[in-house]
């Protein structure tokens, strides 16, 4: 393309929301026919509420819910802040926390009010050697729900767990329509485990679903995908999604989301919606149209 036309595209992506770092990009996109979407915060409002407590049975809910508020103060994970905010309102009694330890893609761990207290998904639980078999049967009635269970460990001891549910944003399904017209497959790449995934895969007819991921396997799923010849777009928000975005042929980060996710991007959604894509999508399209 003309750098004029270059400049004429980036110019008017800017005026709605696109912020298209450079031509290469631009270029790059309008050859791209896989896309990776990350789940939350991407393809929902990333801004889950606290839906359900269970304690193992000898366990009191307060005090499970108080045990995990406490530790989820000191994550930035919108998870945790789904956990803090639902204790608050509940009027929950926090207790001081020490040694705070945040494993990306599994949870955190740390000293609440002097008792050990870990709080996660199921690869936490492998790594501290605990089996969630006791709560299967609540754990697959809330993944069916679409919701994101996330297990509480003390004293080394499973205690039950705590569930949220997050919205999918309102303009993600007609965007996931109109991307699919423009030829895109469309791929959903989530640290969520695979059942609770599914469900939102479904509903919006996602193509594929790679779930239970950490965020050096969104790096390993672009590499598997290039050696089959895609060309490959990744949106994200994340800080645990930046090396996905660096790794994609295009990285495409929500505005809404970290900054380092968009430092590694080259394209950024200001209004951090889906619709962003279709926007830059026409936009790569129609200026490479122009110049062949
Ligand atoms: P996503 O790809 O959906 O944005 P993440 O990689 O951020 O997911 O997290 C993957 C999973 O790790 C979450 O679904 C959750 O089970 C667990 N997890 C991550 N951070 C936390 C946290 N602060 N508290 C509890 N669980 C967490
Ligand atoms: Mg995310």
């Amino acid at each position: 393309a003309t750098p004029m036309s270059i400049m004429i595209a980036t110019g008017r992506g800017a005026h709605e929301g696109v912020l298209i770092k450079d031509a290469e990009a631009l270029e790059r996109f309008s050859k791209v026919d896989t896309l990776i979407v990350d789940k939350t915060g991407t393809l929902t409002e990333g801004k889950p509420k606290l839906t359900d407590i269970v304690a193992v049975s000898g366990v009191a809910e307060d005090r499970l819910l108080s045990l995990a508020a406490s530790l989820e103060r000191g994550s930035e994970h919108p998870l945790a802040e789904a956990i803090v905010s639902g204790a608050e309102e509940r009027g929950v009694t926090f207790v001081e926390v020490t040694g705070f330890d945040a494993k990306t893609g599994k949870g955190v761990q740390g000293l609440a009010g002097g008792t050990a207290v870990a709080l996660g998904n199921a690869a936490m639980l492998g790594d501290l050697g605990v089996d969630p078999a006791a709560l299967t049967e609540k754990t697959e009635a809330l993944r069916g729900d679409g919701k994101t269970v996330m297990f509480v460990v003390v004293d080394g001891a499973l205690a039950g767990l705590v569930a949220v549910a997050d919205r999918i944003k309102p303009t993600t399904s007609a965007a996931i329509k109109a991307l699919h017209d423009s030829g895109l497959k469309i791929i959903m790449a989530t640290g969520d485990n695979k059942r609770t995934a599914d469900v939102v895969a479904k509903s919006l007819g996602i193509d594929e679903v790679r779930a239970d991921m950490l965020p050096e396997g969104k790096s390993a799923l672009i590499d598997e995908l290039r050696a089959k010849g895609a060309v490959i777009a990744m949106a994200g928000d994340g800080v645990n999604d930046a090396p996905a975005l660096a790794a994609a042929d295009v990285g495409i980060a929500m505005g809404t989301g970290a900054d380092v996710a968009m430092e590694s991007a080259g394209i950024t959604l200001v209004k951090g919606d889906l619709t962003g894509i279709v926007r830059a999508r026409r936009l790569a399209e129609a200026t490479m149209r122009n110049i062949r």
